[in-house]
């Protein structure tokens, strides 16, 4: 066991973030340019997705960066939906278009993200901007992994060459976040819900990144001792009380701190990044305008 468990502190990187993003916005205004804008496109009424836009609305608006919240009821068509994309598109006020998922299931998420124009999508979630991202091209990358990235960077500097494991393959977290690794010159392992003997493969890491949405699965006996954990999942679970819930992450947080070296913590590791990442990318947005 290393057990030094040192935690990474993803609020105070992510507050670092976004005051360079804050003074950057300051710099443009000073040369003449308007501020950012961020489009965000909210349907329907899933209580999260209306949390997660009230934080990314307030994070912009002390970057200062325009936000531009588009509402819609759940029974909002598709066409409309697309029409609204459309506009966003041509609109020269507008530099991020940020949709809002999941949408309702009538709604084609896929047809609507690829109608976001590239240049436009701070997300990253286009296929264009997949295509960029695993073609080694600069584009917009999402904002979770691009997150994971700087955390681990400022922790370890250099990965290149270092084993990494990425327990996920979704489009949003686990395969752009093997693209980063790769890019990033580290040895990646992808795993998913069909591999085999996934504490075999975790053992062999020295980086560990766990976005499966499952409650603390990954344990302390799996890692290598002194490797370094960051942790996606954000899976509300009972209190031990029974009385209301709490947030945990992917991974058995106190055993795995025994073992790792640095581990980000849930909440307060990979959350704050997020954010911050999104108002970086919509400031580059705007810098492409
Ligand atoms: P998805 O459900 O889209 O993907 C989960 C992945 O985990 C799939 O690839 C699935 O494999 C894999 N998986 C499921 N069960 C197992 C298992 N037993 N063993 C190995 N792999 C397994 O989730 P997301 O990628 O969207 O999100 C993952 C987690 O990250 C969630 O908890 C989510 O809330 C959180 N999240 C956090 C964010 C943040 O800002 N901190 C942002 C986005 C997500 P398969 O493909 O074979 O089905």
């Amino acid at each position: 066991m290393t057990g030094s468990g040192q935690i990474i502190d993803g609020k105070a990187h992510a507050a670092r973030l976004r005051a360079d993003i804050a003074q950057a916005v300051i710099a443009r205004a000073s040369a003449g340019a308007r501020a950012p804008a961020l489009a965000v496109v909210l349907v329907g009424d899933d209580p999260a997705s209306h949390v997660y836009v009230r934080n990314k609305t307030a994070a912009c608006r002390e970057a200062g960066i325009t936000s531009i919240e588009h509402r819609r009821d759940a029974t909002l068509p598709e066409a409309e939906l697309l029409a609204l994309v459309q506009q966003l598109n041509r609109d020269p006020a507008v530099d991020g278009i940020l949709v809002q998922l999941p949408l309702p299931a009538h709604i084609d998420s896929a047809r609507i993200i690829s109608a976001i124009s590239p240049d436009k999508d701070v997300d990253g979630f286009s296929p264009v901007n997949a295509g960029r991202l695993a073609t080694g091209l600069d584009g917009f990358v999402p904002c979770t992994p691009l997150g994971c990235l700087r955390l681990l960077q400022s922790t370890l500097g250099d990965i290149a060459g270092a084993e990494a494991i990425v327990i996920g393959r979704s489009n949003i977290v686990g395969r752009p976040m093997a693209s980063l690794l790769i890019g990033a010159s580290a040895t990646v392992t992808v795993a998913h819900s069909r591999s085999r003997d996934l504490p075999g493969l975790v053992r062999r890491a020295d980086i560990v990144i766990a976005a499966v949405g499952r409650p603390e699965m990954v344990r302390g006996s799996w890692l290598k001792p002194g490797c370094t954990v960051i942790d996606v999942g954000i899976n509300r679970v009972p209190k031990e009380s029974g009385e209301g819930t709490r947030l945990v992450g992917d991974v058995a947080f106190a055993e795995a701190a025994e073992v790792a070296a640095h581990i980000t913590p849930v909440p307060g590791g990979v959350g704050p990044m997020t954010i911050a990442c999104l108002l970086e990318n919509t400031l580059k947005a705007a810098s492409l305008q």
